[in-house]
């Protein structure tokens, strides 16, 4: 039992109880943790505004027997622009997903929290989320350890292409040969793309959100890193099938139609 500050951001949240929420929290001093707020759900409780969805916080924790409980908070960034746009806060709910899908309880990572950070910064102001949000889920996965492999065959490990396609359940891409002999599912890419997809990794997400978009390549990249992580995440992801659905009819903003 002890209590201790740290300042994070809301992943997710659930009602508990008759009126309270438990928040999930990305922390940058603990890693993810899960807290109830108690009467979060009354309209007049001071922990109403500050529980939402992407609020980022300062905290103090009351750490109990089984659940740890928010006792104060204080907001540092509503990011309530998120909240306000469908498509953007489609896509940071994708993002929270895969961070709560992927980041283990009490596991401090002080770097993705400090990406995602940023990377919720640029969201707001970007009209078009697709590039960045591709930079961001394949950088994830860099840091969570999931890095697909891009550079070679997975199979021989030949780096000279052209490559047969991208092998999500072998976790990279196959060579003609190698891809022949495998089974399972295969996603044709364009040499392009993979080369694109390899920028990716150092692109600075300011940049990216100011680059035209190609819809083509955002969805040819869109397929291969959501059938990689839907497979990776072994359970459905809900946040990732709203922002499909939503994606499929949504036209790209300022998208040129001539
Ligand atoms: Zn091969």
């Amino acid at each position: 039992m002890g209590l201790y500050h740290c300042e994070g951001i809301i992943l997710r949240t659930r009602s508990f109880g008759e009126a309270d929420r438990i928040v999930t929290l990305f922390t940058k001093e603990k890693g993810k943790i899960e807290a109830v707020a108690r009467g979060a759900r009354r309209p007049r409780n001071r922990l109403v505004g500050v529980t939402q969805q992407f609020s980022y916080l300062k905290a103090l924790i009351f750490t109990g027997k089984s659940l740890d409980q928010l006792s104060q908070a204080e907001l540092i960034k509503s990011f309530a622009p998120l909240r306000d746009d469908l498509l953007k806060m489609a896509y940071a709910s994708w993002w929270a997903e895969v961070l709560d899908v992927f980041l283990p309880l009490n596991e401090v990572n002080s770097d993705v929290f400090l990406f995602f950070l940023a990377g919720l910064v640029v969201l707001e102001r970007v009209p078009d989320p697709i590039l960045v949000s591709r930079a961001f889920e394949l950088r994830l996965l860099r840091y969570l350890g999931y890095e697909p492999v891009l550079d070679r065959c997975v199979g021989c490990r030949r780096t000279a292409g052209p490559f047969a396609g991208f092998a999500p359940a072998e976790g990279g891409l196959l060579c003609p040969a190698c891809a022949g002999a495998a089974n399972g599912q295969l996603i044709p890419v364009r040499p392009a793309t993979v080369s694109f997809l390899r920028t990716l990794y150092q692109a600075d997400l300011r940049v990216l959100a100011r680059r035209p978009v190609d819809p083509a390549l955002g969805h040819e990249l869109g397929r291969l890193l959501f059938t990689f992580i839907q497979l990776r995440a072994e359970k459905p992801l809900k946040a990732l099938s709203f922002l499909q659905s939503l994606t499929a009819w949504t036209p790209p903003p300022e998208a040129d139609l001539n």
